[in-house]
């Protein structure tokens, strides 16, 4: 069916198959509405569902809410996880309370400055409890949205983000805004599943990208990872009658403050500190990996007696080494590969 719109399809599958019997869609209460949206952040129904009904039974409007102390919000809340959820929601009940008039807010803005509703929160209040022309995009319709039109770039990049927002506009229908909005979460939820999507029976088949093109299991783009450069740094090892070279690092900069071995960019630099290239001998390199960059050091061995170059370095007996602050990979260089040899 490749002319009939993405909603019309999606209505009449929710005809057939969505849920139309939760309890915060029975009262089509505003203020169940929001309590449920907010619930449903990061959880699923059927966790939500028994909570829902307490926090309810207990706290049946916004006054009571908001008039409670937060300690009992909590308790309520307990189990839910994600507690920012509980303490936003009571903050935000004592906002409605005292600039709404007790009352969920029926205007994006105002919802928008509650605290704990972010766009896509907001969009499916308007759309559930009052039925306005707005889009959502949780993490059910991002993936749905995501494979239907296999977008081929990572969805939580902001540039992806704001073409999946403007998506979700698009396909906005003009009537039956509460049904639609429920259904994409319906069918996030239930049939185009984070893993294993039920493509067999989905309504969207015939015009989903992904599935038409075979390549449902790559949509959504996962996030890339990060590749973290590789520095090179050479260490001049110069170990004389028992006694190695080391220097103490500049304050700023990796190890700052440190005893590590004279450290250079590449061996060229390195060998022009010694009069003499005979005996030099590379020894196992080691990789260090830091926050922003990886670093793989080759330790190159000498046993000439090299004169200090600067007052910062130091002959060190091997014995006496550990009394300095060494940095954790030179602490375990020395420990295996010097230690063991030498002493
Ligand atoms: Fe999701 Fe498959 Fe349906 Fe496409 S056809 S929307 S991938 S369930």
């Amino acid at each position: 069916m490749p002319n009939v719109p993405f909603s019309k399809i999606l209505l009449s599958w929710f005809d057939q198959h969505g849920r139309k019997d939760l309890p915060w869609q029975r009262s089509g209460n505003p203020y169940h509405v929001w309590l449920s949206e907010i619930m449903l952040q990061q959880t699923q129904v059927v966790t939500v569902i028994p909570y829902f009904e307490r926090f309810i039974a207990k706290f049946p409007d916004i006054d009571s809410l908001a008039n409670a102390h937060i300690d009992a919000v909590l308790t309520l809340w307990a189990g839910l996880g994600y507690y920012a959820r509980g303490r936003n929601l009571h903050h935000a009940a004592i906002a409605m309370q005292q600039s709404q008039g007790s009352n969920v807010p029926d205007d994006f803005k105002a919802l928008m400055a509650l605290p704990g509703i972010g766009r896509s929160t907001a969009g499916a209040i308007l759309a559930l409890a009052y039925g306005k022309p707005y889009p959502i995009l949780d993490g059910n319709v991002r993936r749905v949205l995501a494979r239907y039109d296999a977008i081929p770039a990572w969805p939580g990049e902001k540039t992806t983000e704001l073409l999946l927002w403007q998506r979700a506009e698009q396909l906005l229908p003009e009537k039956r805004l509460k049904d639609y909005t429920q259904a994409q979460m319906d069918l996030g939820a239930t049939v185009c599943k984070r893993s294993k999507p039920l493509c067999g029976i989905c309504p969207l088949q015939s015009t989903c990208k992904a599935f038409q093109s075979e390549s449902v299991t790559q949509y959504p783009v996962a996030k890339p990872k990060k590749v973290s450069p590789l520095r090179q740094s050479f260490w001049l090892v110069s170990l004389h009658k028992g006694a190695v070279l080391l220097e103490q690092r500049p304050d700023k900069g990796i190890w700052g403050g440190l005893w590590s071995f004279p450290a250079f960019e590449n061996a060229q630099q390195l060998k022009q500190h010694l009069a003499s290239h005979d005996g030099l001998v590379s020894l196992p390199q080691i990789r260090h990996i830091f926050t922003h960059f990886k670093l793989d050091i080759t330790p190159i061995l000498t046993q000439q007696k090299i004169p200090n170059a600067h007052s910062k370095q130091r002959w060190v007996k091997l014995e006496h080494v550990f009394k300095l602050a060494l940095p954790a990979p030179v602490e375990k260089f020395i420990t295996s590969q010097l230690v063991k040899r030498f002493l």
